[in-house]
């Protein structure tokens, strides 16, 4: 079948009402969540074929990370599609005014490698849970996860709704050729422009989830000990292939001489003394990846790790200490384990150098200073701000993710994925008794006008 008969299918399906019906979703949901449990052993010898990935923090960040998101979902799912009453002015009265959440129709999500369970399933729970019909298209270069993905999602899903294709660039064009009611795309912000464009041509609203760099402020009113386990823990999860990686540290000369060794401590306690052969400790995704990262290496001075094997896709936890701003490493998101810190004078020149590239997706502040706190929320722009803390507030369903700006546009998890997948429909309604609307029309008095 060619993408055309594909999508068609699927629309005819959506235009049936199938996938109207709150029972429906429901069981659609329950069906993906068994899939996720039953298959999990399958699931992350993929993702460790894919990238290394250790069944653990697969478990952690890919398969229950879903698991958690549908449960959520079904905890609320009848109460968020329930025709939701607002006010209406008193001009109008007597009237009703709600909001009630519709499906869009037929939904394309494309994802990447780097979750490749996590940011092609999450959407699709909102896709399900908003009644839609979708196709997905997982990334090729995360191949294990996606033929697994090709193979399950029709045996546990409905596959009249529900569809999967497999590809790269090519087939990726070609099905953004097509008229989707939605796109949701995960990944770099060039891709993200030609998914725009495709779109601009249907007029199909679309959700960009891109990535960017996401600095870490510290100052000396934090504890460093806990801030640098922190920062490790958050940029070193997945080989530093996360969108929400902290991509660098930003603090005074002073704070970096005293955050450097915490540095240095939280990896070992973390990863150990040799995390090549620490399971815990994943790989770089392919050779250009790998290849890009070394060449950021003489960019500063390694005070962590620096080591790496091109044989094994292996770069060790990388700090890199005496970057300058304008140093290659500086110039995009780095997608992978180097931490570069950054020197600068004082709070207000650290804000300054965050305002001045593009809005981050995320903005890590690891002060205990409220005044400080304050300034980064209200003089920056990002997708979120973790405070003291990195990377986690994706893991916290009752607050949108998504980026602003060059990282992206419209966010989702909980709530927010089923209203990225819906048309929020106005419903209007007025008696015809009494006819209060008459004082509404013409001939316009000027009595009229003044009552
Ligand atoms: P990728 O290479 O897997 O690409 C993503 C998707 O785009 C894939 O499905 C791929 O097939 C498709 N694609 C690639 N080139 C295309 C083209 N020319 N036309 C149409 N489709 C094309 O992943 P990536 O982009 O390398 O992912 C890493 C980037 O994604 C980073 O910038 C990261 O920050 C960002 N990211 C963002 C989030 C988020 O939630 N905001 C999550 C993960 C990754």
């Amino acid at each position: 079948m060619d993408s055309g008969q594909i999508v068609e299918g699927l629309r005819g399906t959506f235009e049936s009402g199938l996938t109207r019906s709150h029972d429906w979703r429901i069981a659609q949901l329950r069906a993906l969540r068994t899939m996720l449990r039953d298959e999990e052993d399958r699931i992350a010898a993929a993702l460790q074929a894919d990238l290394g990935k250790s069944p653990t923090e697969s478990f952690i960040s890919e398969t229950n990370f879903v698991v958690k998101e549908i449960t959520h979902t079904l905890g609320h799912l009848r109460r968020w599609l329930r025709p939701r009453r607002s006010g209406a002015p008193l001009l109008l009265a007597p009237s009703t005014a709600k909001t009630l959440l519709e499906p869009l129709g037929v939904a394309l999500i494309i994802s990447p490698w780097n979750y490749p369970v996590q940011l092609a399933l999450a959407p699709l729970v909102g896709a399900l849970a908003a009644g839609n019909s979708m196709l997905l298209k997982p990334s090729e270069l995360a191949p294990h996860t996606s033929s697994l993905l090709a193979d399950l999602l029709p045996r546990y899903l409905d596959s009249r709704a529900v569809a999967v294709v497999e590809g790269g660039v090519e087939e990726t064009t070609e099905l953004l050729a097509e008229k989707f009611d939605t796109i949701f795309y995960t990944g770099n912000g060039r891709v993200g422009r030609i998914v725009l464009e495709a779109a601009a041509k249907h007029l199909t609203p679309v959700t960009l989830e891109l990535g960017g760099k996401s600095p870490a402020f510290v100052d000396d009113s934090a504890d460093l000990k806990t801030a640098a386990e922190r920062i490790v823990w958050g940029k070193f999860l997945n080989a530093g292939q996360t969108c929400v990686a902290p991509d660098y540290v930003l603090t005074t000369p002073a704070v970096a001489r005293k955050l450097t060794p915490q540095l240095y401590e939280a990896v070992r306690l973390l990863y150990g003394d040799a995390p090549r052969g620490n399971p815990d400790y994943g790989r770089i995704v392919n050779e250009q990846n790998f290849d890009r990262l070394v060449s950021y290496l003489p960019d500063g001075r390694a005070a962590v790790g620096g080591n790496h094997t091109k044989a094994a896709l292996y770069i060790a936890p990388t700090v890199l200490t005496g970057v300058r701003a304008d140093a290659p490493i500086m110039q995009q998101e780095i997608f992978g384990p180097i931490l570069p810190i950054i020197e600068v004078a004082d709070l207000n020149a650290a804000i300054d150098f965050v305002n001045k590239g593009d809005k981050p997706l995320s903005l890590y502040v690891f002060s205990n200073d409220a005044t400080t706190r304050s300034a980064w929320t209200l003089t920056t722009s990002s997708g979120a701000i973790g405070f003291n803390v990195a990377a986690a507030h994706l893991a916290v369903p009752s607050i949108p993710f998504g980026g602003v700006g060059a990282s992206g546009m419209g966010g989702y998890h909980g709530l927010r994925s089923v209203q990225a997948f819906s048309h929020e429909k106005a419903l209007f309604s007025k008696p015809l008794w009494p006819n209060t609307l008459a004082l509404l029309r013409p001939p316009f008095t000027a009595e009229r006008i003044k009552t």
